[in-house]
Parts: C-alpha cells; structure tokens; sequence
C-alpha cells in the first residue's frame, strides 16, 4: 500500500512539470501572436468609391413609423423616399457598395438590428436619414382633409447628429460638417432649437454653429456602430410649409446631392 502510494506521488511529481511547461508553451505562443500582431503595419486607410460601404440606414419601420407629419403621413416614407434618392445618387457617382437599409420590426428592437446589420456587414459609413416633428407641447391644432390634425409651424431647417461614444468620433463629425456645409452652400438653414431649455430632453450641445452639427450620445445608430455613424434630420415635416417642400424631388435631389458631394470630399480626406 505504501509503495504504490509512493509510486502515485512520483508519477504525479514527475507530471507537474509537463502540465508547468504546457501552459508556460501555451502563455509563450499567445505573446508571441501578440508580438506578431503588434509589429503588423495598419492596413492603408485609403477610400475606394467602389467598395466604400456606406449604409444608408432608413429612420424607424412600417410597423412603428416615426413621427407624423403635419398632412398625417408617417416619417417612414419620407424617410425611405429620401433615401432612395440618396442611394442612387451616390450609386451614379461610383459609390457601388452604397446599401439602402430598411428594417422591420418595433421601434427598440429594429434600433439594434439596423446596427447589428451595419456592423455584421463592416460598414464604413453608417448614415441614418430622418425627418423631424416637435415635443408633443409644442403641438397646435388645425383641421386638414376634414380631420383634426397637429402642426408647428414655429421651427425649420435639418440638423445632424453625431455621438461622442462613437468608435470614429472625429471621422462622424468631419462628414456631419461637410454635409452641414453643402447644405449650407445651397442656402438651407438648420434647426436651431437643439440648444433651447424648452426643448427638455431633447437638447442638445451644438458642436458646430457655423452648419448645425449637435452631440447626441443616447442615441444608438450613432453609439453602437463600430463605423463612422451620422444622423440627418433633412427638415421638418411638422411645419406646414417645410412639409411641402420635403415633398418635393427638387428638395429631395438637392439633398441626395449634398451627401454626395460632402461623401467624394470625405472619402479624398482619408
Ligand atoms: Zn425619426
């Protein structure tokens, strides 16, 4: 009994030192991959139009539509039109990769598909197209196609959204403000509101007042994407007035230009 409890003991003895060196082999590759890993030059940032993939990320779903305009039609189509008309520009200045996304779903769950489909697709620019209202105090009552309805004339103008939390901060804020600067060159006004009291928890601190870029972190479009992320508000679909113009291809093209020009400016900088 003792014997062999003793020949026990000096076999285990004798494994300690194989499993010891097993793992330090184990320990030693790992460091050696990151070693490798390390002194691995960074892939050139250089941007192809033809496989630059941007994501063309359409505000809300058919199932929760977004906000309602002051004729009571839904975001959703605004949006989608919008965005179309986007795509096909920059598809015809040779952004081939460019991808209209539409999403399904209810409004929370379709947030993180859209950026799961964003991120599994490695997107390198991820542009969330919207179209904007007002907090429901602000809302007046008027009577259009015989049915009680809700308007605010009282603000206009796009805004663009960008997040701190954002992997690709300062690439987001370069292209907001290109974009903010077309829109601007072609004489559009953004929304200025973003930084009143009176808008309560939708305020927000305006990184650039020269074209309208304001710093949204909440939002997830702009937080989760592992790409470039920028969120265009393209007017306001509350005011009476700027509703009709949103309606327009004329509105909708001069846009769909815009990003297509602050995207070729964008894509030469990197
Ligand atoms: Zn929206």
């Amino acid at each position: 009994m003792k014997i062999s409890w003793r020949i026990t003991a000096a076999i285990v003895v004798s494994l300690i030192p194989l499993l010891v060196s097993s793992v330090d082999d184990s320990e030693a590759a790992v460091a050696r991959k990151a070693a490798r890993a390390k002194i691995k030059p960074p892939a050139p940032e250089t941007c192809d139009p033809r496989n630059f993939k941007i994501v063309l990320d359409v505000g809300h779903t058919s199932e929760a539509q977004g906000a309602t305009s002051a004729r009571n039609d839904v975001e959703f189509g605004f949006n989608l039109n919008l965005a179309r008309r986007i795509g096909a520009r920059l598809k015809s200045a040779g952004f081939a990769a460019t991808r209209v996304l539409v999403t399904e779903g209810k409004a929370k769950a379709s947030l993180l598909k859209r950026v799961g489909t964003a991120n599994a697709t490695h997107a390198d620019f991820f542009l969330s197209i919207h179209h904007d209202s007002v907090p429901d105090k602000m809302l007046e009552v008027w009577e259009f196609d015989g049915s009680r309805s809700y308007f605010s004339d009282r603000f206009s103008g796009h805004s663009l959204f960008v997040s701190e939390r954002n992997p690709h901060f300062t690439d987001s804020l370069s292209f907001a403000r290109l974009l903010g600067k077309e829109l601007k060159a072609d004489g559009l006004h953004y929304a200025s509101q973003y930084t009143l009291p009176l808008m309560g928890r939708y305020r927000h601190p305006l990184l650039d007042k020269d074209v309208g870029v304001y710093r949204y972190d909440g939002l997830v479009v702009l937080s989760q994407t592992r790409s470039a992320a920028v969120l265009l508000e393209a007017g306001s679909i509350i005011n009476r007035d700027e509703e009709m113009v949103m309606n327009s291809p004329e509105r909708q093209e001069l846009i769909a230009s815009a990003v297509t020009t602050a995207m070729q400016a964008y894509c030469q900088r990197r």
